[in-house]
């Protein structure tokens, strides 16, 4: 076994400083080095034997010259989301993962000669080498959970990040995104053999600052925005919305930021010390403020919300006011796509629909009923 020159040089000229570096150290002293490895105890090398030392732990220099020569920018979100990617130990002021124990580089090279997968949101991600032949180099496939049995052939493929830009604006069904962390993200795509640089930006399309955000809260840092400071300080058409009323924020997170409508985890509350009452959510991001989305809709709900409460008095029979709440639930949770014209037991069906609105509206198109004096 040898060692490759360049990776040689690398870490010889790096050892005058000293490397120590995912297990592997190796020192440089007057007349000799000292080369230690998890696998082997601290011993000295003469400077002629140092390129032979080296060979027999190939792994750890060319695991140490990729993170080092390839991937750099040492405390970076960039660095530490590739490095969780192949279930490495993060960087020392990031914690790791407290669910699964990280790999040691002779795992992680028997490991990444098949690819090491994870899963973002929706996205999956295979970390491998780009040539099993020459361990060391990463490549990175990245496409949609949905798709992780696919045949590649059968994918649209692209190695342009940019490309990403279009598949994260529309659904399935061609309808616009506004929310990017929405999991409604289309399949069907794959960008494959990406470097760790294009994966971190094709992600950054996809899913913006998610990469980031997840950083700063693994190193401690991430900084929170909650209801009630985001809301005063909105102006213009958004500036009433710190007027919605206390019980509606909760009512507003339960609508948009749950695990079925977003992807993020919510970290932000009503105000430090006042949680809402709906759980944050299961997401690998967090989410440090409200967003746009949520503020628009806040400003709908705000109007809304100044509206009197009266009470209506209406004709229905007992099956048709059961039918009104199964109507909600139903837009609420987009299932009205999948309920069949055949199925009549569900009060969503489209023709009970129909039957009821041609029953009980006038013919301004309004349910038929007066207001209680
Ligand atoms: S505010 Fe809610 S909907 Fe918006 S990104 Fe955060 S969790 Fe998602």
């Amino acid at each position: 076994m040898s060692i490759d020159p360049t990776h040689f040089e690398h870490v010889r000229e790096a050892a005058a400083d000293g490397v120590d570096f995912d297990g592997l150290s190796l020192q440089r002293g007057d007349e000799a080095f000292v080369l230690e490895t998890p696998e082997t105890s601290a011993t000295r090398v003469d400077p002629s034997d140092l390129a032979d030392a080296l060979a027999s732990c190939e792994a750890y220099v060319s695991n140490w010259a990729y993170w080092q020569r390839t991937v750099g920018g040492e405390g970076t979100a960039r660095r530490a989301f590739l490095r969780w990617c192949e279930r490495a130990p993060i960087d020392e002021d990031v914690a790791d993962d407290p669910t699964e124990d990280p790999l040691t580089v002779p795992e992680r090279y028997e490991a990444l000669r098949d690819g090491i997968d994870r899963e973002w949101g929706q996205l999956a991600i295979t970390t491998r080498f780009l040539d099993v032949d020459a361990a060391g180099e990463r490549a990175y496939d990245l496409w949609h959970v949905d798709d992780a049995d696919a045949d590649v052939a059968d994918l649209e493929v692209y190695d342009d990040p940019r490309e990403a830009r279009d598949i994260a604006t529309h659904d399935a069904d061609g309808r616009y995104r506004p929310l990017k962390t929405a999991p409604t993200l289309r399949s069907g795509w794959a960008f494959t053999g990406l470097s760790g640089a294009e994966l971190v930006e094709t992600i950054g399309f996809l899913y913006p600052a998610t990469i980031a955000n997840w950083h700063r809260e693994r190193r401690g840092t991430l900084d929170i925005d909650h209801w009630r400071e985001t809301a005063e300080r909105q102006t213009g058409i958004y500036e009433l919305i710190d007027e919605l009323p206390r019980e509606a924020v909760d009512w507003l997170a339960e609508a948009c930021c749950v695990d079925s409508q977003c992807l993020r985890r919510r970290e932000w509350e009503y105000e430090e010390g006042d949680d809402l009452a709906v759980d944050g959510g299961d997401g690998a991001f967090p989410c440090r403020e409200p967003c746009s989305l949520v503020i628009a809709a806040a400003r709908k709900w705000t109007i809304l919300e100044n509206e009197t409460e009266r009470t209506y008095e209406l004709e229905l029979t007992k099956s048709e006011f059961n039918q009104l709440a199964e109507l909600v639930d139903a837009v609420a949770d987009g299932r009205i796509d999948e309920i069949r014209e055949a199925d009549l037991e569900d009060g969503a069906n489209r023709f009970r629909a129909r039957y009821l609105r041609a029953k009980r509206f006038d013919e301004d198109g309004r349910l038929e009923g007066r207001e209680r004096e």
